[in-house]
C-alpha cells in the first residue's frame, strides 16, 4: 500500500501489480499441456527474469533550478521527485510493447520530474509553472494505459513533468436524491468503492485493470467495467467535470442532458490528457444491490452464444454481465480450472455425458457469464426473464461456481502476461465494438487475419475472443493473443505482425480501433480510417485550440503542431493506411484461411 494507506503501491517496473504477487501454472494440471500444445512452450521450465533495475541505464534529469523550485512552491517540496525509480515507474503504462521495452531496459525519454498535487489549486500553480518553462505535462493516474497514452516524445527537448493525481483521491460529496458523487480524479478504483460503499453506494465501474486505475485515467481514456450493462460505460457514468487547462479551469455542470451546442463533456472523455487535468468528476452512483449474483452458462456454438446476447440486449431485463466466450476461450478457461475435487470429476464426466447425448459438439461449445444484481425478487425475476432467451438458444445453466470462480479471479488474469514473457511468448488484447449485424463478420475476419499472421511467421500462436459490454446497437469483441517465436527471433517485432494484422481486420470490417483501450500512439495509425480525416481534423483543431504550445500530453491521439510534419496526419514514425481517408468500411478483406486450430 501507498503511505496514505488508501492506494495501492506504485506496479513493478517491468510488469503487472505488485511485486509479491504473480501468476502460476501450478495447481491448474491441464494449463501447462494446454500451452504446451498449443504454443509449443513448456511453461514448467523456470523462466528468465527481467533486468535488475541497478543494471538499467538512467539518463540525468533535465530539469532547471528555477522550474524546480516553482513546481516546490506548487505542491512542497515532498511533493517532487527526480528520483530514479519514480521516473521509470511514470515514464510508460502497462502495454506488451512497454513491457518488453522495460524488460529490455530500452527506456527511451523519460519524465524528468513527477509532482503530485493534493488539490486543484496546486494543479492550477504546477500548469502555470509548466507553461511558464514551456515544459511537457503528463498526467498520471494508475499507470495502467494499455496504448501508449503515459510515454513522452522520443527525442523531446523541453523538461518533461509528470502529475501524479494519487493524493487527490477523495469523495467530496454524494447528492443522495440525484444520485451523484463529487469525486476527485486521482482515487483508485478499491478506494473509490470503499468510500461509497461505506454510505451504502457503488459507481460500478470494474475494468479490469481496477486495482491500479484510477477514475481520472478512466475518464480520459473512456474506459469500460464489466458491470457496464447495467451502470454504464465511464462515459455514460461521468456528469459533471473540472478540468485544469492552459486557460483556466473548465466547468462542465452535472446536469442530466444539455443542449450547449457540441458536447465539451465528450470531448474532455477520451481525451488523454491532451486538453488539460481532470481534477473533479461528477459521477453517477447507485444503492449497493442487495444481491448479487454471477451464473455460468453454456452453449452448443458461438453463434447460439450471439444470438442469446443480442436477444438480452433487445430485451427488458437488464443483466450487468453478458459475456460469452468462443470456442478457444472457452476452451482456455477449462485449461486454468484448478485441482478437482473426486466430486468435481462425477460432476465433468457426467455434464459431459449428457451433453454429448444431446448432440453438442464439446470443441465448439461456449462458456457465457450472466451477472444479475439487485433485490432478491429482482434477480428472481431477470433471470427467468434471461433464461427463457437462453434456452431459445439451447444454452443451458451451470450454475454459480464458474460465474463465483471467474468473479474473484478476475483482477489476477492480469499477471499471466508477465509469466508468459518470462518464458519469451508475448500476449495482449485487442479489442473493439460493431453492430450487432456485423459482429459475426468481424469475428471471421478478426480470426483469419490473426492465424493468418501466426501462420506467415511460421509461429505457434493462440487467439481466442469473448463478447462483452451489450448495448441496444451492438457490442464490444475482446481478442486475446498469445504467439511463442523461436529463439534469436525478436519478439517484439512478431508481436507486432499479429497486433497490426487484428487491428487492422477491425477496422477493415467496419468495427472501431478501439472499445474502450483508448488511442494513445499504438493505435493512431488506425484513427483516419476510424473516424474519417474530417473527424482527425476536427480533433487536431480542437488540441491546437486548446493547447498552442502542444504542452499537454503531445503526440498522442493525433499529432498537433510542434510535433507534425506538414501534411502528416498521424504521429511520426506511424505509417498511416488510410482507406481514402474515407472512414468507410473495406468489405472484402484478402485476409487468408488459416489453418487454426480445434481447440
Ligand atoms: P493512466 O494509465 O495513468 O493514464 C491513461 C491516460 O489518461 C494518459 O493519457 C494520462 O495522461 C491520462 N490521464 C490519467 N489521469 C488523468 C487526469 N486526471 N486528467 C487527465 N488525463 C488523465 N481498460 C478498460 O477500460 N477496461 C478494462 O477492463 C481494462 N483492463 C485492463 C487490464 C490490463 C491488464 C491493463 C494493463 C489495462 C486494462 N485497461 C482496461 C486499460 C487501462 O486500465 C485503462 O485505460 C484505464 O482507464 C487507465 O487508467 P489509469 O488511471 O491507469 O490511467
Amino acid at each position: 500500500m501507498h503511505k496514505d494507506g488508501a492506494t495501492p503501491a506504485p506496479m513493478k517496473w517491468w510488469g503487472w501489480g505488485e511485486e509479491s504477487v504473480s501468476f502460476t501454472h501450478e495447481g491448474k494440471p491441464e494449463l501447462a499441456p494446454f500451452i504446451e500444445r498449443h504454443l509449443k512452450l513448456d511453461v514448467r521450465r523456470p523462466g528468465t527474469p527481467p533486468l535488475a533495475f541497478e543494471a538499467l541505464e538512467i539518463s540525468a534529469p533535465v530539469l532547471s533550478a528555477p522550474l524546480r523550485a516553482r513546481l516546490e512552491d506548487a505542491v512542497g517540496a515532498g511533493h517532487v521527485s527526480s528520483d530514479d525509480q519514480d521516473r521509470v515507474v511514470h515514464g510508460r503504462g502497462k502495454s506488451l510493447t512497454d513491457l518488453v521495452r522495460q524488460r529490455r531496459g530500452d527506456l527511451s525519454r523519460l519524465p524528468d520530474v513527477v509532482v503530485r498535487p493534493g488539490a486543484e489549486d496546486e494543479v492550477v500553480a504546477v500548469m502555470e509553472a509548466a507553461l511558464a518553462a514551456d515544459a511537457v505535462v503528463i498526467p498520471f493516474g494508475g499507470g495502467s494505459s494499455i496504448s501508449g497514452s503515459l510515454e513522452p516524445e522520443a527525442g523531446e527537448s523541453r523538461p518533461v513533468i509528470s502529475v501524479d493525481m494519487v493524493r487527490m483521491n477523495r469523495v467530496l460529496g454524494i447528492d443522495a436524491t440525484s444520485q451523484l458523487a463529487r469525486v476527485q480524479t486521482g482515487v483508485f478504483g478499491p478506494d473509490l468503492e470503499r468510500q461509497l460503499n461505506a454510505q451504502g453506494w457503488t459507481c460500478g465501474h470494474f475494468p479490469d485493470s481496477f486495482t491500479y486505475s484510477t477514475l481520472g485515467g478512466w475518464i480520459a481514456t473512456r474506459s469500460s467495467g464489466m458491470q457496464s450493462d447495467r451502470y454504464g460505460d465511464v462515459a455514460e457514468l461521468t456528469r459533471g467535470l473540472r478540468v485544469v487547462t492552459p486557460s483556466g479551469v473548465l466547468v462542465v455542470r452535472p446536469v442530466p442532458s444539455t443542449s450547449t451546442g457540441p458536447s465539451v463533456r465528450e470531448m474532455v472523455l477520451g481525451s488523454e490528457g491532451r486538453l488539460g487535468i481532470v481534477t473533479e468528476a461528477t459521477i453517477h452512483i447507485r444503492r449497493v444491490p442487495a444481491e448479487r449474483k454471477i451464473l455460468g452458462y453454456l452453449f452448443p456454438a458461438w453463434a447460439d452464444g450471439l444470438a442469446a446476447m443480442r436477444d438480452i440486449a433487445a430485451g427488458e431485463t437488464e443483466p450487468s454481465v453478458t459475456r460469452v466466450s468462443d470456442s478457444y476461450e472457452t476452451a482456455f478457461s477449462f485449461a486454468t480450472r484448478t485441482d478437482p475435487t473426486p466430486l468435481d470429476r462425477v460432476k465433468s464426466r457426467a455434464l459431459q455425458a449428457f451433453l454429448k447425448r444431446k448432440g453438442w459438439d464439446l470443441e465448439a461449445m461456449c462458456l457465457s457469464f450472466i451477472g444479475y444484481e439487485g433485490s432478491e425478487g429482482e434477480v428472481a425475476m431477470q433471470r427467468k426473464q434471461t433464461e427463457r432467451i437462453t434456452k431459445r438458444h439451447g444454452g443451458l445453466c451451470i450454475g454459480s461456481s464458474p460465474g463465483a470462480l471467474y468473479d474473484q479471479k478476475k483482477f489476477d488474469t492480469p499477471y499471466i502476461r508477465d509469466f508468459l514473457l518470462d518464458r519469451g511468448a508475448p500476449a495482449d488484447v485487442s479489442e473493439t465494438s460493431a453492430p450487432w449485424g456485423e459482429l459475426q463478420t468481424v469475428y471471421d475476419n478478426v480470426m483469419a487475419a490473426g492465424y493468418g499472421a501466426f501462420d506467415e511467421l511460421g509461429v505457434p500462436g493462440y487467439l481466442m475472443c469473448h463478447l462483452s459490454h451489450s448495448y441496444h446497437a451492438g457490442a464490444c469483441l475482446y481478442f486475446t493473443f498469445a504467439l511463442n517465436p523461436p529463439a534469436g527471433r525478436d519478439a517484439l517485432e512478431d508481436y507486432g505482425v499479429v497486433k497490426r494484422a487484428i487491428q487492422q481486420a477491425f477496422v477493415d470490417s467496419g468495427a472501431t480501433l478501439s472499445h474502450h483501450h483508448a488511442v494513445g500512439t499504438e493505435h493512431a495509425q488506425w484513427l483516419e480510417e476510424d473516424i474519417s480525416a474530417p473527424g482527425v481534423a476536427m480533433l487536431r483543431a480542437l488540441f491546437e485550440g486548446t493547447d498552442p504550445g502542444a504542452n499537454l500530453n503531445p503526440g498522442k491521439i493525433v499529432a498537433t503542431g510542434r510535433d507534425r510534419e506538414p501534411g502528416e496526419t498521424v504521429p511520426r514514425g506511424e505509417s498511416s493506411r488510410t482507406n481514402g481517408g474515407t472512414g468507410e468500411p473495406r468489405r472484402s478483406l484478402d485476409a487468408r484461411r488459416a489453418s487454426r486450430p480445434r481447440s
